[in-house]
């Protein structure tokens, strides 16, 4: 829905309908609430509709496991939660150690997360890893997997979210920005481009503009926003069916069902979130592919066919802001995944309607308070 003046009342109005935003939007519906979705620009128009769609509990931070591990089972599951399985493949993630150094640090992970009782992630010696990738270069002593991990169609999965929900009756508003959010005892007055909006609840799942919806509440966070970039090669015969990571470099690689090959994995071109866009830095842009042929022979001579970059919302300690604002109890936030927040979207959007609705949540968010940032600051106080 473009170009609808947004206007009367709402359960909730959620800000951004990137996949948190949409996810978030679905579990409030399916809760029996009354919801609009405002986005400036199109849904998933920005880090949710372009980025590399790796749904990943791979080597992720001590405290976003259960979170990670609780949306990879509503993954495993997706399409009967939105109709759609968005392209969800069980391909397997694989982390190599290239030396025996980087080895010693995964042996070490593997125990660590042992000995907290998870047990996802498997380590690989030289002739499993070669095993499963086959085509890796000699030498590479082994590896860490999570072996039904996999990827998803990031345009395709957000525009489900969006498909379902819509269908429940939640209404997205597209080129409409919210401009300005006042958070009263009994409920919030957005205005926005096209109009005034009072809600019941708002959720800031703004990505890398979350910032300014924070600073109109008073509590300020230390969001970087980024631009992670990707690289996209001509379509080659089938050498690899894991995504790849590697250890002690920036890379991320995967080969699609169409035979291209998706490089990727945290090199960054320059985020303008002002402008509304990211500008490529080809330098690091090459230095992304020369990682990827280096690991993997077969992709050296291959054309590259497209390259892009996303914007995202970084925090310092790279994991979100989940949690209710510290300044207005109506107000809550989800912002700052900090380029590994695709494979998080449907516990997110799940965690966010239990705290709605119940005012608590089914797995815990302290880790996540924007408090983190703010131990000076005064409590909640609407
Ligand atoms: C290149 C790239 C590769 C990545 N690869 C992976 C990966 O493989 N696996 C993984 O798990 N994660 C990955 N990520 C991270 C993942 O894409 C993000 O963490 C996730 O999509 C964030 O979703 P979001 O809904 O928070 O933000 P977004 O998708 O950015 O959505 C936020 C929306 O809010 C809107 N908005 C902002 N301000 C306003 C306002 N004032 N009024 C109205 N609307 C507003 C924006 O227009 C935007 O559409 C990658 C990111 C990038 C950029």
């Amino acid at each position: 829905m473009t170009g609808k003046p947004a206007s009367g009342t709402t359960d909730l109005a959620v800000i951004g309908g990137g996949l948190h935003g949409c996810s978030l939007a679905l579990q409030a519906a399916l809760k029996g609430l009354s919801v609009v979705v405002l986005e400036k620009d199109s849904i998933a128009r920005h880090a949710s509709g372009v980025n590399a769609g790796g749904v990943r509990r791979l080597g992720r931070h001590p405290a976003e496991i259960p979170l990670s591990l609780a949306s990879m089972r509503m993954w495993h599951e997706i399409e009967e939660l939105v109709h759609d399985d968005c392209g969800f493949q069980v391909s397997g993630q694989v982390k190599v150690a290239e030396t025996e150094g980087e080895m010693g640090n995964l042996r070490l992970r593997a125990e660590q997360l042992r000995s907290q009782g998870y047990e996802h992630e498997v380590l690989l010696d030289g002739e499993e890893l070669y095993r499963l990738l086959p085509a890796l270069k000699r030498g590479c002593p082994g590896g860490l997997a999570c072996l039904d991990d996999g990827f998803a169609e990031p345009y395709r999965t957000t525009q489900a979210f969006r498909r379902r929900a819509e269908a429940l009756g939640v209404r997205f508003l597209e080129k409409t920005r919210v401009l300005s959010l006042e958070a009263r005892c009994s409920g919030c007055r957005l205005s926005t481009s096209s109009g005034e909006l009072e809600a019941g609840v708002v959720a800031n799942c703004a990505g890398a503009w979350a910032a300014r919806i924070c600073e109109q509440l008073g509590e300020p966070v230390p969001l970087e926003p980024i631009a992670p970039m990707m690289t996209v090669t001509q379509r080659l015969p089938f050498f690899v069916k894991p995504v790849v990571g590697t250890t002690g470099r920036l890379l991320s690689f995967k080969q699609m069902p169409n035979g291209t090959v998706l490089i990727g994995g945290g090199h960054r071109g320059r985020a303008e979130p002002q402008h509304n866009g990211t500008a490529l830095d080809f330098r690091r842009l090459i230095r992304n592919v020369q990682i990827a042929a280096d690991l993997f022979p077969s992709v050296r001579g291959a054309r590259i066919i497209r390259c892009w970059a996303g914007i995202e919302a970084r925090m310092p300690d790279d994991i979100p802001v989940i949690s209710r604002s510290s300044t207005a109890s109506n107000v809550l936030h989800a912002f700052g995944f900090s380029a590994h927040g695709f494979q998080l979207g449907p516990v997110v959007g799940r965690l966010m309607s239990e705290l709605i609705v119940s005012g608590e949540s089914s797995l815990s968010l302290k880790p996540f308070s924007i408090t983190r940032f703010q131990r000076d600051r005064p409590a909640a106080t609407s």
